[in-house]
């Protein structure tokens, strides 16, 4: 894999997906600009959930189009992504706090803790230390 540069500015929120309520449908993978939502797929021990997406929090930046699409200030109506309403954005100074309570099932959570909390954590340490 390509080394990530670093971010030149740190978002003020960062996108997380409610794992319990995504279906995997892929809608909002298709429109992240900076192509930073995954596809989990069939994980081997999760019961009953099949699929679900996650976010590259180190490449998130911020721009909300996963949760609405931009449109005219004079539209009144907001053109929401995710059918199952399952992802939010979230202060970047507690973006870990987030995604380790809903990022995934709590199993897939702690086995990839450093991957998924780690990095999260790493960045609410940068955005809190300015
Ligand atoms: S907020 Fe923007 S960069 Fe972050 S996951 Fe959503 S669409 Fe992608
Ligand atoms: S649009 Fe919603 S349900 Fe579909 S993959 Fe994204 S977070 Fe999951």
């Amino acid at each position: 894999m390509a080394k990530k540069a670093p971010r030149k500015k740190l978002p003020k929120e960062v996108a997380i997906i409610n794992a319990d309520n995504c279906t995997g449908c892929e809608s909002c993978l298709e429109v992240c600009p900076v192509d930073c939502i995954v596809k989990i797929e069939q994980y081997p021990t999760m019961g009953g959930l099949q699929s679900w997406c996650e976010i590259d929090l180190d490449r998130c930046v911020g721009c909300e189009v996963c949760v609405h699409i931009p449109q005219k200030k004079t539209n009144p109506y907001e053109l929401t992504v995710c059918p199952w309403d399952a992802i939010e954005m979230v202060p970047t100074e507690k973006c870990h706090e987030v995604v380790s309570q809903i990022g995934g099932p709590p199993e897939y959570i702690h086995e990839h803790w450093d991957r998924l909390v780690g990095t999260a954590f790493h960045l609410a340490e940068l955005k809190a230390n300015g």
